[in-house]
């Protein structure tokens, strides 16, 4: 399979004031393969919007490389810069804060049309009812404003405007987290449609498993600024290896009550601990029901456990 991602090492700290830092994203490697889904799944606060952020530059890694079409994305210029700006695109969790509110959705929707010049006139006007319809809205919503529509519209919105400039690869951050169950769904079905007709990648960030289930070919699992666990979702959900994983698994509830009541959950203990303190070792080993003496001392390596199934646990 043919890589488009490729990411290895990256680091993101921030300084957070003395010589103090918050290790957000501290050295995960993976890689995402051209038209597929990858789900990057945590908690808040474990490094996914970071990364996201990141990738597309909009933060300066702090350490590691990104290589994009086979390219470092570092130092980008020129042309260069302005093909990766148009391929890589982004999509927010919060449909209404990405809106600019005096704009007219036509204009939102064009926004990259007009940056890079691609069309302008009757061409542009063409160009954004053939996005709206893309997306399941009408000709008429363009002179419209953003506060006239649903966050599940606003999205549709916000997918549009990424869309507009053909780009190859898209990171979806937390797309669904804020729209009603009911239109969750739709919108899955949005991406996924639009992934075949256009052959897009997508980096589909999520808060749990749940949410990524249905869309990804694979799932990374990050916590605490670091990648846990990456493979297949069919041995993502069959077979975790992670302690982490598996108890993210066992909180989503199963649809048959025989099964949910005879199976076992794994509640953890405490909270996800600071990224500005992180405990020595494995990151997980204050949570972790399996955790040794090892599991203090050193950070486990991201091992292939099993063909194309890679873990960062000292169980393995
Ligand atoms: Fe648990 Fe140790 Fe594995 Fe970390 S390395 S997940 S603490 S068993
Ligand atoms: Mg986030």
């Amino acid at each position: 399979n043919d890589i488009i991602l490729d990411v290895k090492g990256l680091k993101k700290h921030f300084d957070v004031g003395g010589d103090r830092k918050l290790k957000a994203v501290d050295g995960i490697t993976f890689q995402v393969r051209r038209g597929e889904t990858l789900g990057l799944v945590g908690e808040s606060g474990c490094g996914k919007s970071t990364t996201g952020k990141t990738l597309i530059r909009l933060y300066d890694p702090t350490d590691g490389e990104v290589i994009f079409n086979g390219k470092s994305t570092k130092n980008l210029k020129g042309k260069d810069a302005l093909k990766f700006n148009r391929d890589m695109q982004m999509v927010f969790q919060d449909p209404y804060a990405s809106l600019n509110p005096r704009m007219t959705v036509g204009d939102i929707i064009a926004e990259g049309i007009d940056i890079h010049k691609l069309y302008s006139g009757a061409k542009r006007k063409e160009r954004v009812n053939e996005l709206l319809a893309a997306v399941g809205l009408n000709p008429e919503h363009a002179g419209r404003f953003p506060h006239e529509f649903s966050g599940g519209q606003r999205q549709r919105i916000g997918i549009a405007r990424a869309l507009a400039i053909e780009p190859q690869f898209i990171i979806a951050d937390e797309p669904i987290s804020a729209l009603d169950v009911s239109v969750q769904a739709q919108v899955v079905n949005l991406f996924q449609n639009l992934q075949k007709e256009h052959g897009l990648t997508y980096l589909f960030i999520a808060h749990d498993l749940a949410m990524v289930k249905h869309i990804s070919d694979r799932i990374g699992v990050m916590y605490l600024g670091k990648m846990a666990e990456i493979t297949t979702s069919a041995a993502l959900y069959a077979d975790p290896l992670h302690p982490y994983t598996q108890s993210l698994l066992s909180a989503i509830p199963i649809p048959d009550p025989e099964v949910e009541r005879t199976r076992e959950r794994i509640i953890l203990q405490g909270e996800v601990p600071s990224p500005l303190n992180p405990p020595s070792g494995c990151p997980f080993r204050t949570r972790c029901p399996h955790a040794m003496q090892v599991c203090a001392e050193v950070m486990p390596e991201m091992i292939e456990a099993k063909p194309d199934h890679y873990v960062a646990c000292h169980l393995y």
